[in-house]
């Protein structure tokens, strides 16, 4: 079967984001840090982008990928467990690929688990053969399952994975986890990892033919200057060169500083792009290995 073209030239580009969820805020904290704009619609499920040709389309998370698929969107911002499970279930049922991550987007973390309840001495993984594992994704744990080659059942729940234990529908469960709460209330402990995930920015398989082209390596380029820079600091200060390489050795999270020579002295000024976190203890282990007048500035923006 010959994957579909890319359908319906278009010279906007649209990116779904989810409406109201984990990833919503996140989202469009990013795509304005990239410089974009809308005007809102008022019934808030389209908005035309102002400052560049790129409009959001707002949807339950789980839509994204289909709607990429289809051609209604172009770029889809969703956590990798959608996109991966999604992708899944078409591979499963013999249908081509049809998106693909693009960049991981460093937010929306948490881990696709497998939990069994308290009292369960957990060993290994081999123990769940022929046991049920009630789970909102299937397809990520049927493929686990084939790959770890384990024969289990696995219940397929839309929600409230973690009762299903409790009412006797599972023995175990595959949900997603960051803090452990929920599982801990449920009388659950998770035992195992099959997907670490975070917000992702989907395409489709197939490459734009038209203007979205363009718009997309804008939006990407925009965005790796924001990723990269996020949390980063800019540090000025200057050193004397018999400490330089001690100084240096202080920052490992920065990129190859830049010098310049202080005239008429043995001084070198540095600036340093530094990824980590800078606080006063560093600056203070800094200045013991001799920099002097240590600047902390923030950093707007980046284009490499
Ligand atoms: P929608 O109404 O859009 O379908 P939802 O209930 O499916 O919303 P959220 O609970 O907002 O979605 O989660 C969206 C995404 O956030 C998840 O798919 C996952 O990638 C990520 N996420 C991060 N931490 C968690 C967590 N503790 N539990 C669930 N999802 C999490
Ligand atoms: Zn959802």
């Amino acid at each position: 079967m010959t994957p579909p073209a890319n359908p319906a030239v278009r010279d906007r580009l649209r990116i779904a984001i989810q409406k109201n969820g984990r990833l919503s805020d996140p989202a469009r904290a990013l795509l304005s840090a990239c410089g974009l704009s809308w005007r809102e619609s008022r019934d808030r499920l389209f908005c035309y982008g102002e400052s560049a040709p790129i409009d959001l389309l707002l949807v339950r998370d789980d839509d994204i990928p289909g709607l990429i698929a289809g051609g209604l969107c172009d770029l889809g911002i969703v956590g990798r467990n959608v996109l991966l499970e999604q992708a899944g279930e078409r591979e499963q049922a013999g249908e081509p690929a049809a998106f693909r991550e693009l960049r991981p987007l460093g937010f929306g973390g948490c881990k696709l688990m497998l939990a069994v309840p308290d009292e369960w001495d957990w060993q290994a993984p081999e123990e769940l053969a022929g046991k049920r594992i009630a789970t909102s994704y299937p397809a990520l744990l049927r493929s686990w399952l084939k790959a770890s080659a384990i024969d289990a059942d696995v219940v397929t729940l839309s929600g409230s994975v973690e009762i299903a234990p409790r009412l006797g529908q599972a023995d175990a469960v595959c949900d997603l986890v960051s803090s452990g709460a929920t599982l801990a209330a449920n009388h659950l402990k998770a035992v195992h990892t099959i997907l670490e995930t975070e917000a992702v920015l989907a395409a489709p398989a197939l490459p734009f033919g038209d203007t979205r082209a363009d718009l997309a390596d804008m939006l990407l380029r925009r965005l790796d200057g924001v990723l990269r820079i996020r949390d980063s600091k800019l540090l000025l200060f200057q050193a004397s060169r018999d400490c330089l390489a001690e100084v240096i050795s202080l920052l490992p999270d920065a990129e190859a500083p830049t010098m310049m020579q202080v005239d008429g002295s043995d001084s070198i000024a540095l600036q340093a792009l530094c990824h980590g976190v800078v606080t006063w203890q560093r600056l203070e282990d800094l200045k013991r290995a001799g920099a002097r007048g240590l600047m902390v500035l923030p950093v707007e923006r980046m284009l490499a």
